[in-house]
């Protein structure tokens, strides 16, 4: 029921009161962590040994974005006035949403997708569209074409998606851009390390492009909560009207120069994983899981009816992995990131045990 005045409390927005509450399952993560698409093992040395030098006497001031974005311009061959840092991505899709969205406005979701782009469009005026993937869970193109109004304002594309791991061709994005040039494009490459395609190089050519990259995944940085939007000066202008000036802090600044600059960890890691993924789309197959192609650091598997008692029964044999059964689309699915392959190896060890036990008890597919 909607709070009124007559309750004596302060009220908030409509729109908040609305809003469902979103609560990651953060506790008790003591095991092999297969359930956020993290970096499964540790970032850079090179990042340890920059925080390690950290004098007190730095930490007494404000962190001054500016000097490290003009750094992560050059790295990315893009201006500074075209990027900005965000505390992760999160903060970025929030600060882009509340700059842009408002009442009348229509936000274009591609579904099942990352969490927080409802999240936060729903703490604004504007309406959410869901376009829903087939049974596939390929990008549904023709739905968004055909979801296109006046009123769209956003189209949010996570790309690698998550939870289904499925890709937007370049030529799809440049499609959407040109079909809604009033529309900003926004392309969250969270995953690039893993796919290897970017659009990144079309920003400042599509003047509605805004690609947002994370250092939560590959980098192995999760912790640190550090992220960018690039997109055109005029569109990051407005951005960075809303955003904190203080939003990312001295150590996660600190360490993105050494973060980008090792790119052979970044190179080895990405290897790693794909090769873990491989072994562990066979090691899937030769036990008849169903799952979905997958150009990300995870995969999304069906399970069925048993997929929380799955889930709890990889818990119980040391392995965190995410149930996904409620995304729209995703009925009995589980997503399970990848990590290196020894760890892969003990997922499959996890897994094959869990199986057993489910088909003891019939449910299984
Ligand atoms: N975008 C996508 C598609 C994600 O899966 C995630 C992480 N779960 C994020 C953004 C959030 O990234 P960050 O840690 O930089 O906020």
């Amino acid at each position: 029921m909607r709070k009124t005045e007559a309750t004596l409390q302060p009220v908030p927005r409509a729109r908040v009161q609305e809003m469902k509450e979103y609560h990651p399952p953060l506790g008790n993560r003591d095991a092999l962590r297969l359930d956020f698409n993290e970096n499964t093992l540790a970032c850079s040395s090179k990042v340890r040994e920059v925080l390690g030098k950290l004098s007190a006497g730095e930490l007494t001031r404000y962190p001054e974005r500016e000097p490290v974005e003009r750094i992560v311009a050059e790295h990315l061959s893009l201006a500074p006035k075209q990027v900005v840092l965000t505390n992760g991505v999160d903060e970025a899709i929030h600060v882009l949403f509340e700059t842009f969205l408002e009442s009348g406005d229509e936000l274009l979701l591609p579904v099942p997708t990352y969490t927080m782009y409802e999240v936060y469009a729903s703490a604004t005026d504007a309406r959410t569209i869901a376009v829903q993937a087939g049974a596939d869970l390929q990008f549904p193109i023709d739905g968004l074409i055909a979801a296109i109004t006046s009123r769209t304002k956003i189209i949010a594309i996570a790309n690698p998606n998550s939870p289904s791991g499925s890709v937007a061709t370049r030529a799809q994005i440049i499609e959407l851009a040109r079909r809604a040039p009033y529309a900003i494009i926004l392309v969250d490459e969270a995953y690039f390390h893993f796919h290897g395609e970017t659009v990144i190089d079309l920003v400042g050519v599509l003047p509605n492009l805004v690609v947002a990259r994370t250092f939560s995944k590959a980098y192995g940085l999760a912790g640190l909560r550090l992220g960018l939007l690039a997109g055109d000066v005029e569109t990051m202008r407005w951005v960075r009207r809303v955003l904190s000036p203080y939003s990312v802090n001295s150590l996660a600044l600190a360490c993105l120069e050494p973060a980008l600059k090792d790119t052979d960890y970044i190179d080895w890691y990405v290897a790693e994983v794909l090769a873990a993924r491989t072994e562990f789309e066979l090691a899937l197959d030769s036990v008849n899981i169903r799952r979905w192609p997958s150009r990300a650091n995870f995969v999304l598997v069906e399970i069925g009816a048993q997929h929380a008692g799955f889930v709890r029964m990889m818990h119980e044999g040391g392995v965190l992995v995410r149930d996904r059964s409620s995304d729209p689309g995703c009925d009995g699915c589980v997503r399970i990131t990848i990590g290196t392959r020894q760890q892969m190896r003990d997922a499959v060890a996890a897994l094959n045990k869990a199986l057993t036990n489910l088909r003891v008890e019939g449910e299984v597919r």
